[in-house]
């Protein structure tokens, strides 16, 4: 196909070798782009391809990758290159051997995320937007972390879900959520820390030695409890996870109530990303809540 041939010329000048794709292998597991393995004799790179439109989320997604991979915290893929034509946008990476844990795997996942964690920039948010699932997230920096999620988290997914007509009790109990969040925040200042801003256990894996990857983020910087919270909503993080986190960076008390108001942005946005099945779940997260604080 003539997109290969533009992707392995791409990455000849990139890498600076002769490369051809000699073989292309489908890879299955994710949820927005087509992954694949191409390789010649010698090389094999992770390629996900998409519409050319979605140069940009790509162009965020190698931005946020070369981020965590400075931090020296985790393993990240390095991405070599991305582009487009008239027909599709590519992003390469390093391909990783992904799979194969470990006794101290899930240990050393919590201690290098609680690095990363350890990262901290200026202000929340970050120098570009970026994409949650195919949701612009906006990372406008601000130095108010309340203001920050009321406005450009919460706010901006309630928004949405109105332009999607979900209406009524959800927006309501919307309203009363964003203007009660400072209270959850009464004895806590979190502070900005480089987060991978969309972690469940499908964004997560071992390299060939055990050690931990981390895959697909949607980087910026902000409270650590956001990350911590997502973990939890779908589960998939053991034990020797949390433990060694936690020995790392001990985790406040009022991580618990507040967990839900992180996880709510991720339901909300699986709510207009993927329909009124998460409506339920939305409105019964801020109804806890607000019990929580009346
Ligand atoms: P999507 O953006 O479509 O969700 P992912 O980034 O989650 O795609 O990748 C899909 C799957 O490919 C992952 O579940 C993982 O198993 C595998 N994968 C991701 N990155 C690499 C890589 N650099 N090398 C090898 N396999 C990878």
């Amino acid at each position: 196909m003539q997109d290969w041939t533009e992707i392995a010329a791409q990455i000849s000048t990139s890498s600076g070798r002769l490369f051809n794709a000699e073989k292309v292998n489908v890879i299955g597991g994710g949820c927005i782009n087509q992954a694949y393995c191409i390789a010649n004799q010698e090389e094999r790179y992770f390629v996900k391809l998409n519409q050319a439109a979605s140069l940009p989320m790509f162009e965020a997604e190698a931005a946020g990758l070369q981020e965590i991979s400075q931090s020296a915290a985790l393993r990240v893929p390095i991405p070599l290159c991305w582009g487009k034509n008239d027909r599709v946008a590519w992003l390469v990476l390093e391909f990783i051997e992904l799979g194969h844990t470990a006794r101290s795997s899930a240990a050393e996942l919590g201690a290098g995320l609680a690095a990363m964690h350890r990262v901290y920039a200026e202000q929340f948010g970050w120098v570009r937007n970026n994409t949650i699932g195919n949701t612009p997230q906006i990372n406008t920096q601000k130095s108010d972390w309340v203001d920050f999620w009321r406005k450009l988290r919460l706010g901006y997914q309630l928004d949405l879900a109105k332009a999607n007509g979900y209406n009524g009790k959800l927006q309501s109990l919307g309203a009363q959520t964003l203007s009660d969040l400072h209270l959850f925040f009464d004895n806590i200042s979190p502070q900005p820390s480089l987060l991978h801003g969309d972690l469940w256990g499908g964004n997560y894996s071992y390299d060939d030695t055990g050690k931990p990857v981390l895959f697909d983020p949607a980087v910026y910087y902000g409270d650590r409890e956001a990350d911590l919270a997502m973990t939890e909503l779908f589960g998939g993080f053991s034990n020797d996870f949390y433990s060694a986190y936690r020995h790392e960076y001990p985790i406040d008390s009022g991580y618990n109530v507040r967990k839900e108001i992180y996880n709510l942005y991720h339901v909300l946005n699986h709510l207009n990303l993927f329909g009124s099945g998460y409506r339920n779940q939305a409105e019964q997260m801020m109804n806890r809540l607000l019990t929580e604080i009346r």
